[in-house]
Formats: structure tokens, sequence, C-alpha cells
């Protein structure tokens, strides 16, 4: 049977670190070696501060390391960002200097290794030393995704494919969210990390995963020996049924079960916790899926006045659907796969998920309608 640990927390960093001590010793305390090397992989997928709750606050980051330490192994802190160096993401962060004067590595995935992860997919390329590790410790943000609904435990493993091979995989499963749910399971169930401690203090609603999104303070910390415990957990607080959370509703078809998870700490009750906005990618005949798709169909949309044309979601969209036009980007909705992989990277919050008019229209008549 799998258990979650919760803890009702703050940033105050000695309460912070009694309980990921705690939860650590719970869940790896026999596991951790001396000179063992343990890879921490929180969520630092693109440059942003922590009041922006885009990624998993430096002092979490840092209460787990000093822990490694303590037991006398070495902490490894890593993660493949979409965009910019390492070295920037960790000053930006303030991983860098949350973690001054421990001895720590930092170190980006670079390398990877290919391993079968079975039907459909084969064979894919992980980062060597998320594989490699003695113990692989997973960090994720409690934060919204407008592709995926929430990026939580299992999804935070998504970092462990390297660069560029992220969007490439986005692009290989497309529009198709259930098939993308199956690859997050499948690269979650390859890696297996011994903890995940997920990071929901300053969480994130609304239009995640980006800085679109919205900081919202809930104060908790949850830990789990299973991500997909962890995540059940956080569907239960914010009162999302579990199947709508597409990792949740793959793991549940291949044998996980919410119900048989021992749970130790209460859970808060958030009854307003705002989801991003997800409308089906597509759908009705086949003859109409252009004109549907165009004008119906949640889609990335600019903000030209936030807008700087730095180029980087050009750069990373997998669909190559986006220019650069004189004063913002433009988008080819018709080759948009709608990943939102362009959302999660643009350093300037000037991109966001929105229905066009007519599905709002379309959405708020059938509404009507019920
Ligand atoms: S435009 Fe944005 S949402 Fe569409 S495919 Fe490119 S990165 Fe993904
Ligand atoms: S939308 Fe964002 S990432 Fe894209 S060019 Fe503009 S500022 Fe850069």
């Amino acid at each position: 049977m799998s258990r979650v640990i919760v803890r009702k927390a703050s940033y105050e960093y000695r309460s912070l670190k009694k309980h990921v001590f705690e939860m650590l010793e719970a869940f790896i305390g026999d596991a951790i070696a001396g000179n063992s090397r343990v890879v921490i992989k929180p969520n630092l997928l693109a440059p942003a501060a922590p009041d922006r709750a885009m990624l998993t606050h430096p002092l979490v980051v840092r209460a787990v390391a000093e822990y490694v330490l303590d037991r006398g192994a070495h902490p490894q802190i890593s993660d493949s960002q979409a965009m910019g160096s390492f070295r920037k993401l960790l000053q930006v962060s303030g991983i860098a200097e949350a973690c001054e004067g421990l001895d720590v590595t930092f170190k980006e995935f670079e390398e990877s290794v290919e391993v079968d992860v079975g039907e459909p997919f084969h064979r894919i390329h992980l980062a060597r030393d998320a594989m490699e590790a003695d113990l692989l410790i997973n960090l994720p943000k409690l934060k919204t995704h407008s592709q995926m609904l929430m990026t939580l435990g299992v999804k935070n493993l998504f970092g462990c494919v390297v660069g560029f091979r992220k969007p490439q995989w986005h692009m290989r499963t497309g529009i198709d969210r259930e098939l993308f749910a199956s690859l997050l399971v499948k690269i979650y169930r390859t890696l297996r990390p011994a903890v995940t401690i997920l990071d929901g203090i300053l969480a994130m609603e609304g239009p995640g995963p980006g800085k679109g999104g919205i900081p919202r303070e809930i104060g908790v910390l949850v830990a789990g020996d299973d991500a997909f415990a962890v995540d059940a957990a956080v569907c239960e607080m914010i009162g999302l049924e579990p199947e709508r959370l597409l990792t949740l509703r793959a793991a549940m078809n291949t044998g996980f079960s919410a119900g048989a998870v021992e749970r130790e700490g209460s859970l808060p009750r958030i009854d307003d916790f705002r989801l991003p906005r997800i409308t089906p990618v597509i759908f009705g005949p086949p003859w109409a899926h252009g004109f549907l798709r165009r004008y119906l169909v949640q889609r990335p949309v600019v903000n030209a006045s936030l807008c700087r044309l730095c180029g980087d979601c050009c750069k990373y969209c997998p669909a190559g659907a986006i220019t650069r036009e004189s004063k913002a980007v433009a988008f080819d909705y018709d080759k948009c796969i709608r990943c939102y992989c362009c959302l999660e990277v643009c350093p300037h919050g000037a991109l966001k998920a929105e229905e066009p008019t007519l599905g709002r229209v379309v959405a708020w008549s059938m509404q009507k309608l019920k």
C-alpha cells in the first residue's frame, strides 16, 4: 500500500526544514546510503522568481539538499530547462542563493540513455543522471497547465526528457492529450523516484503553466512514495475528480487505486481553486475539423503589449506554428497542437490560452441548454 503525508507549511525555513526532514525520513530514511548520489529533480523549466509560483521554491530544494548531506550522501540538483542557460535559471529562481554554502552539485540534464518503455512508444531517451542515480527525489510544484489541466508529481518527470526532445515528444503525441498522458505515466514508471514532495505552499491557479498563471497561497506540502497517490491527494484537496487528470486516469486504467493509499495528516479543502478552462482540441465531423479548430477551440493568444519579440516561443514550438511579425508573434492555428509549451517558455508572460469569442458563445449556449 502506498502512503502520503500531508503537512500545513510555509516558507519559514525552520519549520519548513522540519517538515521536509520528517517526510524524507519516513520515505527514504532506510534507503539512503552514505556516499550515494542523490539526484533532486525540482520543477525548473524556465527562469522565474519564486513569487511567480512557476518553479519549486528554492527553500524546499535547500531543505532536501540539507537532508541528503546530513545523511552523508551527495545531492545533485538537476533538470532540463526549456530555454536559457541553467546558470541563469538557478540565479533567477533563487536556488543558487538558497543553496549557498552547501556542498551541492548543480548539473543540467544533458546526456540521455535510451530505454524501452513499451507500447506504443518503445524507445525513448531519458536523462542519464536521473536513470543512473542511486536515489531520485521528485520535487514538483502544484500548478495548473492549460493542456493537461494540472502539472503535479507525475508530469514533473517529463523534465527528464532532455532539451529539444521534449517538444519532439509533444509533436509525436500531437493533439492527443490521452496519448501524451500515457507517455508521462510510462516515463514516471521507468524513473520511479524514491519519494515525491510536492510544493503546494505558494501554488499556481488559473491559466498556467507559465507566467500567465496566478500565484495562490495554499500552504501545503504533500509527500509520498508514489506520485500517483500525491497527485490524487491534490485532486481531492481542490475538489477535482481524479479521472479528469489524464495521468491519473491512465494510471487507474493500469491498476492504481486512490482508495488504496494510507494518509497521514489532513488535507485542506480548497473549494474555489481556479483551473484553466480546457476544451476538446478536436470534435465534430471530420469535414468540419479545420473550421472548429480555428474558430471554437481554445488556443494560445498573445498580448501584443507584453510581447518583446524575443523569439523564445518560436524556437520552442514543436509544430513550427509561431512566427514573428512586426509588433508581436502570430500563430498558425491549423498547425498548432495546443501543447502550450509556448506559454511555459515565454519569459514575459505575454501568452495565454483563450477560447475564441465564437467558442465562448457556443459553450455558454450549451450550458444554458443543459
Ligand atoms: S503555438 Fe504554442 S500551443 Fe501551439 S503547438 Fe506551438 S507551442 Fe504548442
Ligand atoms: S510571446 Fe513571449 S516568448 Fe514569444 S516572442 Fe513574445 S515575448 Fe518572446
